[in-house]
C-alpha cells in the first residue's frame, strides 16, 4: 500500500486518533496566552476556571463526531504545538506510517476494552476523562458479599487501566508529561 506523504499522513494519523483531546491523555488544556483566551472565548468555548488559571476540560467540546477540532484554525497553541511520540516518529520520518497507525490502533483496542468494562460496571460518564472515570470506579468501596463477577470486572479494571497507561507512557507520552499526568 502507498504510503501518504508526511503532511497528509499527520492529518489522517490525528483525526483517525484524537486522543489528546478526546480525554484518553489529558484531562484538560491550561490557556496561558492572552491572545488564545480570547480567541477561544469569542468562539463560544465554554472554559473552567480554577487558581487563576482557565482550562478546556477534556474530552473537548471542540472534538466534533469525527474527531475534527471545530474551531481548528484558532485552537489554543497548547493544542497546535502538542505532538505526542508517535507523532513526533512520524514526522522525523523514524517510523513509517503504518507502524504509527498500527500503534494508535492498538491503543485504541487498548481505550475499547477499558470502556467496555467502565460501561459494564454502569459507569456511563462518557464526558469525563477516561483515568478520571477509571479511578471513581476503583475508590469506591468494595462490597466482598457483591457478586463475584462485579469482583472479576474491577479487576479487570484495574488491569486494563495499568495497561493502557503503560502504552500510553511507552509511546505517546514524554516523562514529563506522563508525571503531570499521573500528578493530575
Ligand atoms: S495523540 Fe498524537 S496522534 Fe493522536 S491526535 Fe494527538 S498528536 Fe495526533
Ligand atoms: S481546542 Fe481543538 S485541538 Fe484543542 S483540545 Fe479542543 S478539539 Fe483538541
Amino acid at each position: 500500500m502507498k504510503e501518504p506523504t508526511n503532511a497528509a499522513a499527520a492529518k489522517q494519523l490525528c483525526t483517525d486518533c484524537g486522543f489528546c483531546c478526546s480525554g484518553v491523555l489529558f484531562i484538560d488544556v491550561r490557556i496561558e496566552d492572552k491572545q488564545d483566551l480570547d480567541r477561544v472565548v469569542n468562539c463560544g468555548v465554554e472554559l473552567e476556571q480554577h487558581d487563576n488559571q482557565n482550562f478546556l476540560i477534556q474530552p473537548c467540546h471542540c472534538l466534533d463526531e469525527r474527531s475534527h477540532c471545530k474551531i481548528y484554525d484558532k485552537r489554543p497553541n497548547m493544542c497546535a504545538s502538542f505532538e505526542c511520540g508517535v507523532l513526533k516518529h512520524l514526522k522525523t520520518g523514524d517510523w513509517s506510517f503504518s507502524k504509527c497507525k498500527k500503534t494508535v490502533q492498538e491503543a485504541q483496542v487498548h481505550v475499547s476494552s477499558l470502556t467496555n468494562t467502565l460501561l459494564k460496571l454502569g459507569n456511563l460518564d462518557v464526558g469525563v476523562p477516561l483515568f478520571l472515570r477509571t479511578e471513581e470506579v476503583l475508590s469506591q468501596p468494595w462490597d466482598l458479599d457483591g457478586p463475584d463477577s462485579v469482583l472479576e470486572l474491577r479487576d479487570q479494571l484495574f488491569q486494563q487501566s495499568a495497561d493502557l497507561s503503560s502504552f500510553l507512557e511507552t509511546h505517546f507520552l514524554s516523562e514529563e508529561e506522563a508525571q503531570e499526568r499521573e500528578e493530575s
